[in-house]
């Protein structure tokens, strides 16, 4: 199976920042992580960036640089496309783990299912379940695609787990399991 990683933001866009972490970094380290545990498992693996930078160019719009990730999913042929972010809100209350799918693409709600029930799966996360929202890189990927937020970065107790590099790779672990679930 051919899987393409997207680890959200890098470069310019540092996504949302808070509790001393910035978003991009999360994301990619986790990312890497997935592209190793599901070559391990025999995926082929894509990643829109492996390091920190605009997927575009530097300081490009957001409909360019997001187009410029599923340009690389689409000519890559990917079967899967997972977009990795941390989610971030104005109460730093709100936590837990939520997938987001574009409405009208039962296998992308497949997909956002089997990752969405891994990373519930490791525990001491609040489920807030699945959400289907028109996300450009769900809309735009030919693959049934999803977009996860792995938990707030917000919130100190979540961040906590986001900076660790012990959940990172717990993260890591699930979000490759759910896309073997979906594979099998
Ligand atoms: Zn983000």
């Amino acid at each position: 199976m051919k899987v393409c990683i997207d680890p959200g933001h890098g470069g310019s866009d540092p996504g949302a920042c808070g509790n001393g972490l910035q978003e991009k970094d999360i994301a990619l380290t986790v990312a890497l992580k997935v592209r190793d545990y599901l070559t391990a498992a025999g995926c082929t693996l894509i990643m829109t960036r492996e390091t920190d930078k605009d997927v575009g160019y530097s300081g490009d719009d957001a409909t360019t640089e997001l187009q410029a990730r599923c340009n690389i999913s689409n000519n890559f042929g990917a079967d899967v496309f997972v977009s990795i972010h941390c989610n971030s809100f104005s109460n730093s209350v709100a936590n837990g783990t939520e997938t987001i799918y574009c409405a009208g693409s039962p296998q992308s709600a497949k997909l956002a299912e089997f990752i969405q029930n891994q990373l519930i799966g490791l525990g001491d996360l609040v489920d807030r379940g699945l959400k289907t929202d028109s996300l450009y890189v769900t809309k735009h990927t030919d693959a049934p695609a999803v977009l996860t937020e792995l938990a707030f970065i917000s919130n100190q107790e979540n961040a906590s787990k986001l900076g660790d590099q012990h959940w990172q790779d717990e993260f890591a672990r699930a979000i490759a399991r759910g896309v073997t679930d979906y594979a099998n």
